[in-house]
C-alpha cells in the first residue's frame, strides 16, 4: 500500500528521484539526502508503515538481512572501520519521516556523528517486577 503525500513512499515507487544503491521487490535503499557521513542510507520498504509496529512481519523479516547487505557493500567500499544500523519510531526517538526505514551510518574513528546517551543506575529493587510487567505484554 502507498500513502498520499508520503515522501519515502514517492521515493521508493520511483516517483520522486533518489540516489539508489540497492534495490529489490520490497526495498529500496538510497543516500539520505542530509547524511551524518559519507554514505549514510535509508532502507525503504516499497509498502507503507507508518513505524516498526505497523510493518508487515514478512518485510521486517527481511529488513535486517537488506541491512546486512547495504552495510556489507558500504563497508567494502568506503573502508569504513565501524557501521551504525538504528531504526526511529516515534518523534519522541527522533523520527522525522513517518515511514517505517533503517539508518546505514558509516563510522570513522573520531568522525562527527554523535549517537549517545546517558547510563543510569540499574534498579535492582524494581528490576523482577519491571520484567514480569513487560513479560506479560510481549506476545
Ligand atoms: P528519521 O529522523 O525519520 O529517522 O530519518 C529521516 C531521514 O530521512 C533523515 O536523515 C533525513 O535526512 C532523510 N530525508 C528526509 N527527506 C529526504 C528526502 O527527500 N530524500 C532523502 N534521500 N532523504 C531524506
Ligand atoms: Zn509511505
Amino acid at each position: 500500500m502507498i500513502k498520499d503525500d508520503c515522501i519515502f513512499c514517492k521515493i521508493a515507487n520511483g516517483e520522486i528521484p533518489s540516489y539508489s544503491i540497492f534495490e529489490d521487490d520490497n526495498f529500496k535503499v538510497i543516500l539520505d539526502i542530509e547524511p551524518s557521513s559519507k554514505g549514510h542510507s535509508l532502507i525503504i520498504p516499497k509498502a507503507h508503515a507508518d513505524n516498526l509496529f505497523e510493518l508487515d512481519n514478512n518485510v521486517a523479516e527481511k529488513a535486517l538481512i537488506v541491512a546486512k547487505k547495504a552495510a556489507a557493500g558500504l563497508k567494502k567500499t568506503l573502508k569504513c572501520p565501524g557501521i551504525n544500523i538504528l531504526q526511529n519510531n516515534g518523534a519522541a526517538a527522533g523520527q522525522t519521516v513517518n515511514h517505517y526505514h533503517i539508518h546505514i551510518i558509516p563510522r570513522y574513528d573520531n568522525d562527527n556523528v554523535n549517537i549517545s546517551w546517558m547510563h543510569e543506575t540499574f534498579n535492582k529493587d524494581t528490576a523482577d517486577a519491571f520484567v514480569n510487567d513487560v513479560k506479560s505484554n510481549i506476545d
